[in-house]
């Protein structure tokens, strides 16, 4: 019977790891089908507190990750694929085999939607990103690109006005499907132009392999035309990593775990920290302080079982 285990290991996980092994408690944290999480796909982190000439995602997340090996937390490469609570106790089935545990931690994040073009996966962090918060600040006075139609693309596709020299937004239909309020706001920014019935065929790369533009088909008439940005910013959406979970712990509508008192899910002994439970603000340092607060309640809740 474990103390404690810990599903993810990005931001969110790896904090955990780091107090609950502080706290003695020789956490188990479980890897994944991406060890690292989210950050490792990107080059620089900029916004990250305590690193003032920026660091890159993976060096930021190999710090963590032997800040809490130093701590004692166990590492174990596995994916949970079930989930159920019996008599109290939290069972998770990883790549076959179950094991039980007092208090599980979930931090299995959220997974950027993308739009399933050839090479997408080695162009992110190369002009090509889901988060604006994150990289708009490299991309002054160049244009840019925005794919998507709802609220966070028209969110994205204003804030990224602050530095790019024109914003284009690419949509597949001939009107927003963001609230009318966001809509409006986009549509009226002189910065901001719209791309109706369009959509993304190919990344054109310069010599360096960093994107220099898109190749655009009209799905009206099927013609193409190429457009020159510096990055594709696409926001289409994020899916959290919840389907071992879901009918068994509150989620909402999207699968989003919903916690019922800061990082306490409706079942005794689970926690959900970082993207997973937030579909809000997805960055690194709000992962890692939810999952600071996740290894904390576990650790009373625990401390309350004796
Ligand atoms: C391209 C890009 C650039 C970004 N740049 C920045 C930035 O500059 N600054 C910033 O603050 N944020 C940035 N972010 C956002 C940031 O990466 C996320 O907010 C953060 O990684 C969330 O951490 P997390 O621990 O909640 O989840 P994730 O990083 O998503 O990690 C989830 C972990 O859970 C594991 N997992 C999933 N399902 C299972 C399962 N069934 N069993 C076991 N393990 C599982 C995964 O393998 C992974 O290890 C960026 C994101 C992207 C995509």
């Amino acid at each position: 019977m474990e103390q404690v285990v810990i599903v993810g290991t990005g931001c969110a996980g790896l904090t955990a790891a780091i107090y609950t092994g502080r706290a003695n408690l020789t956490p188990l944290v479980l890897e994944g089908r991406q060890p690292g999480g989210q950050l490792t796909t990107t080059t620089e982190v900029e916004n990250f507190p305590g690193f003032p000439e920026g660091i890159d995602g993976s060096e930021l997340i190999m710090k963590m990750h032997a800040q809490a090996e130093r701590f004692g937390a166990r590492f174990q490469y596995g994916t949970v694929e079930e989930f159920e609570q019996k008599n109290g106790i939290n069972r998770i089935k990883v790549d076959g085999q179950w094991i039980e545990t007092k208090a599980l931690i979930i931090a299995s994040g959220a997974s950027a939607r993308w739009l399933g073009i050839d090479r997408e996966k080695e162009l992110v962090g190369h002009g090509l990103t889901s988060c604006a918060t994150c990289d708009g600040a490299f991309y002054r006075n160049v244009p840019v690109c925005v794919v998507g139609g709802g609220d966070s693309a028209c969110e994205e596709a204003g804030f990224l006005t602050r530095f790019a020299s024109k914003v284009y937004l690419i949509h597949r239909r001939d009107s927003l499907r963001a609230s009318k309020i966001m809509a409006d706001r986009v549509l009226a920014n002189p910065k901001i132009e719209p791309i109706w019935n369009t959509g993304i065929e190919e990344y054109l790369t310069d010599e360096n392999g960093e994107m220099r533009g898109v190749k655009l088909k009209d799905l009206k008439s099927g013609t193409t035309s190429k457009l020159e940005v510096k990055c594709v910013f696409v926001a289409i959406g994020h899916t959290p990593n919840t389907t071992p979970f879901l009918g068994k712990l509150d989620t909402d509508e999207e699968g989003y775990l919903t916690p019922r008192h800061g990082t306490e899910m409706n079942l005794p002994g689970v926690f959900a920290a970082g993207d997973v439970a937030d579909r809000e603000y997805r960055q690194a340092i709000t992962a890692a302080g939810m999952g600071c607060a996740a290894a904390i309640s576990a650790e009373r809740w625990l401390a309350g079982l004796e």
